[in-house]
């Protein structure tokens, strides 16, 4: 018997990655060693405490029941103090912070939390596909902000028509922006928090890649600033930073309104995570230094090592100051689907094409993602510099 999936599930863009899976499979089926800088999931394990933290918080009996809605009070404690040692934030573990199963579970619940049908969500393109996949499950309007090379890769939020931002309930932002590396400052947070006071929208901030910055660049968090906790939230995930992208751990704080929202979808879908998952991210936060210090020198040399070589090769592409990946514009106007296969097929090189990123605003560009093993990122360099494989 077929079973039609609900309508919202049909409003889902058409998903490219089983064609460049197929495109991998061929070139890798004519014995050529694949060079992927595709997914966005790091390649390094998890560090060595964070790992036996996690064997030791197993064998521990109050890890082996439901675990509490919130998060573990020991947990939103360390992630506080990371904050206010980090980013000068002070946070109310009590009601402004909540953990989640990953900053991915946060973004889609927040919607579910705020957004009514025939809400607008203000969101960037091209942008992480979750603003959009969780804006139409809860039945809302997505309003996309492009991030374009006419933008200067930058959001706009004067673009956006008056009317637009009136009936606004919410908007995504994310700095340091994926896919194209966009870095942001306090003043643009600032002029942030003026608008969704002015038009009554509440903010969203997801922060996935704010400790992954290079160059001495420290990105701010968008609570730092004045009234932002009056108007919005940020999603933090230990995904990137700590190489736990398996692990499934993040956290939402801010505003209370915002976090208690959140508190009650979660409380009503999910029970919360692993108490041992929780007590390994304890170690994670306490440590932070260390652990994310090491990472930003194996991406910064990756990053150079790629921008100087696909820059050579004709992609005009920007040395970001955050996240993982690079945002390189096709040669010579050309589309990114046509020009991830020629990668492909002629240098055995994998990049995720644009088009897969950008509901509207992806299109003629590569995302090439750091999370390629060093050695990799320079035989990918010396492949094309001889101008093949
Ligand atoms: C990876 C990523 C996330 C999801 O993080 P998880 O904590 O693993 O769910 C959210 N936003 C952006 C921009 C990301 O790249």
């Amino acid at each position: 018997m077929p079973f039609a999936a609900a309508k919202r599930l049909q409003k889902l863009p058409p998903y490219i990655f089983l064609e460049i899976d197929r495109l991998k499979k061929e070139t890798l089926a004519r014995g050529i060693k694949v060079l992927d800088f595709g997914v966005g999931d790091p390649d390094v394990e998890t560090p060595r405490p964070i790992v036996a933290e996690m064997k030791r918080a197993v064998a521990r009996p109050e890890n082996h029941r439901y675990p509490l809605g919130p998060g573990k009070a020991a947990l939103r404690q360390a992630f506080t103090d990371f904050y206010a040692e980090k980013f000068g934030v002070k946070l109310d573990p009590a009601d402004e912070v909540t953990t989640l199963i990953g900053a991915k579970e946060g973004v889609a619940h927040m919607a579910l939390a705020f957004v009514n049908p025939g809400d607008t969500v203000l969101m960037p393109d091209p942008a992480y596909p979750v603003y959009y996949n969780g804006t139409v499950f809860a039945g809302g309007v997505p309003y996309f902000i492009p991030m374009t090379r006419k933008t200067n890769y930058e959001m706009d939020l004067d673009s956006v028509p008056k009317q637009v931002l009136r009936r606004a309930k919410l908007l995504w932002i994310n700095f340091p922006h994926s896919p194209t590396g966009t870095c942001v400052t306090k003043e643009f947070f600032r002029m942030v928090v003026w608008h969704a006071r002015k038009y009554k929208f509440a903010v969203c901030h997801d922060a996935a890649y704010i400790d992954l910055t290079y160059d001495g660049y420290q990105a701010p968090s968008f609570l730092s600033v004045p009234g932002a906790k009056e108007v919005g939230c940020e999603l933090y995930s230990l995904s990137k930073p700590f190489n736990m992208t398996g692990w499934r751990i993040g956290v939402c704080a801010g505003n209370t309104d915002l976090v208690a929202g959140l508190r009650k979808i979660k409380g009503n879908l999910d029970s919360g995570q692993f108490g041992a998952v929780q007590d390994a991210a304890v170690v994670a936060l306490r440590n932070h230094d260390k652990f994310i210090s090491k990472m930003v020198k194996t991406y910064t040399l990756r990053r150079d090592l790629m921008v100087d070589a696909l820059t050579e090769a004709g992609f005009r592409v920007n040395r970001p100051k955050g996240t993982i990946y690079l945002w390189a514009e096709c040669p010579r106007g050309k589309k990114s689907m046509e020009t991830s296969a020629a990668l492909l097929r002629e240098y055995g090189i994998l990049a995720t094409p644009g088009v897969g990123l950008g509901l509207k605003h992806g299109e003629g560009h590569l995302r090439f993602s750091l999370t390629c093993p060093t050695a990799h990122c320079e035989e990918a360099a010396k492949r094309l510099k001889r101008g093949g494989m």
